[in-house]
């Protein structure tokens, strides 16, 4: 994981801040972490309660601080002021969070969320990532009763089992969620709940509310279909055995040119990963332009000093396979941008004659994830209030990623928030 801020560097950071009297940046934060206030705060020296904001108002500060898209969200707004630069808030912000374990300070031991206190209620969470872990936080500070049940084996969803250690490690994660155990909140892991009515079904079973935070993980695969398998493998699968079965990956992708379709942070990552695994090259291919990739400019730009081989402007048709089955290459048309589609982007369109075959070993399909068939939601997004995560069922909340599609941690934060906040009004009836 890249090194962050030290103290002296996120104190001088801080002394750059305008303090501005409406902190613009604390209006950009969707989960409302409050960087006008822990940024002040660092500034007067006030380390322990700059930390005690970020950990109070985001239980995930620590990973919301390494890998927000803070350019389109808090450093937006500071930049938006007409400072030089814009405050470099993520890292500050991590810096505080990595400060609190380095020093043993319990932003939560000691204070007014000290445990035990009266039980308020009694409240299931499906799903350990971000907007379950989130929800689940802030019901348990407010004196709830929460037991998470998560499907996999470990808590974290995308920030353990999609993330690659090298944007956030293993062992910073299990820091992070100590701070969520801590609360006294309850995991039970391996213990997926099943069925359309899975969520009711812990109704019955005495909870008095369930938040759904179940996220996506289906891949997307592309139009022109193919199968996967014999060196085909789609993103959620391919990170999810980096993290747990990478040797299994080094065969896949070792000594060999590598192909990743899609231009998202998905596919970003998975070409950085593959290039960890010993790839000859890897070839990054997308339809659109470069300036239109919807990856982070600064992880575009990180991979391309990796050594990343981008290739826009160009539609993937199909996979060349030899007698045997197995891969050796990606059918591809050159693309070139004509008028605008539905989203207001200039849209590709096949130059024909053009198509030619990129030579590849390996290829990773990173397109999109969608619901599961098998999951509570039956292969749909679920359809939620945005202000209170409320479904049209009595009791049952639903936030993050399977109500919005793919977006960001720390939206999934804000739903889960805003969850727990609506489920206390409803325990307090
Ligand atoms: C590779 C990758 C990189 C990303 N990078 C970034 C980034 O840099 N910055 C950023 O802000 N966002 C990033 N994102 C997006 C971000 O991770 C997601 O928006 C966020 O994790 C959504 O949180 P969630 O809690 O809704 O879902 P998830 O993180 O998907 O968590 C859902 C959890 O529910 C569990 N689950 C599923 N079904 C069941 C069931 N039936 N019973 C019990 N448990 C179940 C899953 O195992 C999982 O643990 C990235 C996403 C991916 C895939
Ligand atoms: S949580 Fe993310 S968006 Fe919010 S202030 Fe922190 S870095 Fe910025």
């Amino acid at each position: 994981m890249e090194k962050n801020f030290d103290c002296g560097q996120a104190m001088a950071e801080a002394e750059r801040c305008l303090l501005c009297h409406d902190a613009p940046c604390s209006k950009g934060c969707p989960a409302l972490t409050n960087p006008g206030e822990f940024i002040r705060k660092l500034r007067l020296r006030n380390v322990a309660g700059a930390i005690r904001t970020v950990k109070e108002n985001n239980i995930l500060g620590g990973a919301c601080g390494a890998l927000c898209p803070t350019a389109r969200l808090c450093e937006k707004e500071c930049a938006a002021t007409g400072i030089d630069r814009p405050i470099r808030i993520g890292k500050i912000q991590r810096f505080l969070v990595e400060h609190s374990w380095k020093i043993g300070f319990k932003p939560f031991a000691g204070g007014r969320f000290e445990l035990p206190r009266p039980v308020k209620g009694k409240v299931a969470v499906i799903g350990a990532g971000p907007a379950g872990l989130a929800c689940a936080a802030e019901l348990a500070k407010n004196g709830c009763q929460v037991t998470v049940f998560e499907e996999r084996a470990e808590p974290g969803g995308v920030l353990r089992y999609g993330v690659p250690g090298f944007r956030l490690s293993a062992e910073f994660l299990k820091k992070e969620l100590e701070d969520i155990k801590a609360l006294g909140v309850t995991f039970r892991c391996s213990q997926g709940i099943k069925g359309p009515d899975g969520a009711e079904k812990l109704l019955k079973k005495g909870f008095q509310a369930v938040f759904i935070g179940i996220g996506l993980w289906a891949p997307v695969r592309p139009p022109f279909g193919g199968k996967e398998g014999a060196n085909v493998i789609a993103s959620v699968r391919f990170l999810e055995l980096y993290r747990g079965k990478p040797a299994q990956l080094r065969k896949l992708c070792g000594g060999k040119p590598v192909a990743v379709i899609g231009g998202g942070s998905v596919a970003v990552d998975c070409a950085r990963t593959a290039l960890r695994l010993g790839a000859e090259d890897v070839y990054l291919v997308y339809r659109r332009s470069f300036a239109q990739m919807p990856a982070e400019e600064l992880e575009r730009i990180e991979a391309l000093n990796e050594g990343i081989h981008f290739l826009p402007l160009n539609q993937p048709t199909g996979y060349a396979r030899d007698a045997r089955g197995n891969l050796t290459g990606v059918k591809l048309v050159r693309t070139r941008l004509s008028g605008k589609d539905s989203s207001g982007r200039r849209k590709p369109s096949d130059v024909k004659g053009s198509d030619w075959v990129l030579d590849a070993g390996a290829c990773i399909e990173a397109i999109g994830n969608k619901p599961e068939e098998r999951s509570l939601s039956l292969g749909r997004l679920i359809s939620a209030d945005p202000g209170t995560g409320r479904t049209s069922k009595a009791g049952i909340f639903a936030g993050g990623d399977i109500v919005r599609g793919p977006a960001t941690v720390v939206q999934a934060v804000a739903d889960g928030k805003a969850a727990a906040r609506a489920i206390m009004k409803q325990l307090a009836k």
